[in-house]
């Protein structure tokens, strides 16, 4: 195992978009970054791209959808690393707009696919590595088009879509990403008290390839909450969900 001072970070379906940008953060901020993306190379591109100035950013090989590709990769990486700090589980797919009533529930199935069951194939994968370290944290990007009292309420309490426009047409991507946060409080109450702190972010409407460029936000700003969850100290917050709201701290979200 070779020496590793600096912290280690994994992010996932980072050779574009947000998880690209969180990468950069990260490397900025000192630590060794794996890139994880499924097509190689690509992956390989964004990860040369940002290793300038000396960042140490490394193309990873990650299909979160795909046990091998992960298994393949959390094996590298306990023989390369040996240790892991931080896990940011970004990688996401968008859902067609559609109502519920016409949603096929294979299209569902699909989506669900990378948003939730690849966080969860990927988290149990490197929570070995992740208890290496005396602390460490995991961020799920979720939305927040997937709190349940903004659909309860039929309004989306980032401010996004006005009041009473909830978009009932994303059935497949907001009730992934409702799943994923489940999800991220199942795991936070496991790993309490033993350093790891889970968190979820909603990065805000950013301006990428699954909203076709139509976000208000830079991929810049929209890194911002990932980031500071992934560099909280010690005594930082788990189990919390945080939006974008131009504050230091982020918005705490409803789930
Ligand atoms: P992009 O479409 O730009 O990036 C999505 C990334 O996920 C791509 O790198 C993509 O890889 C990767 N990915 C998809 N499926 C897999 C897979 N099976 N294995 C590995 N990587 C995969 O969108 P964003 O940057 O906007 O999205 C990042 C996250 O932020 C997502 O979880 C999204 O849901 C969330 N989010 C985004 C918002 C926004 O406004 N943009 C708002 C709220 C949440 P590839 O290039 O190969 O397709």
């Amino acid at each position: 195992m070779s020496a590793h001072p600096a912290r280690v970070a994994v992010v996932t379906g980072a050779n574009k978009g947000i998880g690209r940008e969180i990468v950069r953060q990260l490397a900025e901020r000192g630590h060794t970054v794996y890139l994880g993306a499924r097509d190689e190379r690509r992956g390989r591109e964004a990860a040369a791209a940002l290793s300038v100035g000396g960042l140490d950013v490394r193309f990873l090989h990650l299909d979160v959808t795909d046990e091998d590709s992960v298994a393949l990769a959390a094996k590298r990486l306990a023989e390369e690393a040996g240790v892991l700090h931080v896990l940011v589980n970004n990688a996401g797919v968008g859902g067609p707009m559609q109502l519920p009533s016409e949603t096929p529930a294979e299209q569902v199935r699909t989506v669900y696919e990378t948003n939730v069951f690849g966080v969860i194939t990927v988290t149990n994968a490197l929570l070995p590595l992740l208890r290496k370290a005396p602390s460490a944290r995991i961020v799920n990007v979720s939305s927040a088009i997937g709190s349940l009292k903004s659909a309860a309420e039929n309004n989306d309490q980032t401010g996004e879509h006005p009041p009473g426009e909830f978009p009932v047409t994303l059935l497949s991507y907001a009730s992934s990403k409702t799943a994923l946060n489940a999800v991220t409080l199942a795991y936070a109450n496991e790993l309490r008290g033993t350093g790891i702190l889970v968190n979820a972010a909603s990065p805000g409407f950013v301006a990428t390839d699954i909203n076709g460029h139509h976000g208000r936000l830079t991929t810049e700003q929209g890194a911002r909450i990932p980031v500071l969850l992934a560099t909280l100290p010690d005594d930082g917050p788990t189990a919390t969900f945080l939006g974008e709201d131009g504050t230091p701290e982020g918005q705490v979200l409803d789930w």
